[in-house]
């Protein structure tokens, strides 16, 4: 058992400053970049500095610093991209994790869409 962190994923490689990203917010625990191929007109991906795989190993494992750090930064990014319902039309936060998740990424990411309607929550099948 256990979280295996693949130091060779591509959000570790951005977080290493090796491939460019579209960032959006940068924090002292997370960041925060456009998606490479927008599901939507706003689709922005938000992740922890630190080397977590998914959500539950981050709710498991990450200090409260780190906790706060990122659940603000995902506040802040629907505040930026002026998503919130709060003056905006609102939004959908997905994190996939795992194989039934179809995780492509295995580091720890939040999606915010936004800016279209989104549909219903999953596919029928
Ligand atoms: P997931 O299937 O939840 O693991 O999603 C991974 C996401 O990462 C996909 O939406 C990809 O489009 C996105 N992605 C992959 N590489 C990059 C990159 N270099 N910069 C931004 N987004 C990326």
């Amino acid at each position: 058992m256990g979280y295996v962190y693949d130091d060779q994923n591509i959000f570790a490689k951005i977080l290493r400053g090796e491939i460019p990203n579209d960032t959006v917010l940068e924090t002292e625990h997370s960041l925060a970049f456009r998606d490479i191929n927008p599901q939507a007109p706003t689709h922005v991906l938000v992740i922890p500095k630190g080397r977590y795989v998914t959500f539950d190993h981050f709710a498991a494992e990450a200090s409260d610093a780190e906790l706060l750090d990122y659940v603000r930064a995902v506040g802040e990014v629907c505040r930026i991209t002026a998503v919130s319902p709060d003056g905006g039309d609102g939004y959908r936060m997905i994190a996939n994790a795992g194989a039934h998740g179809v995780q492509e990424v295995p580091h720890l990411h939040v999606h915010v869409l936004g800016g279209r309607v989104l549909g219903r929550m999953l596919p029928l099948r």
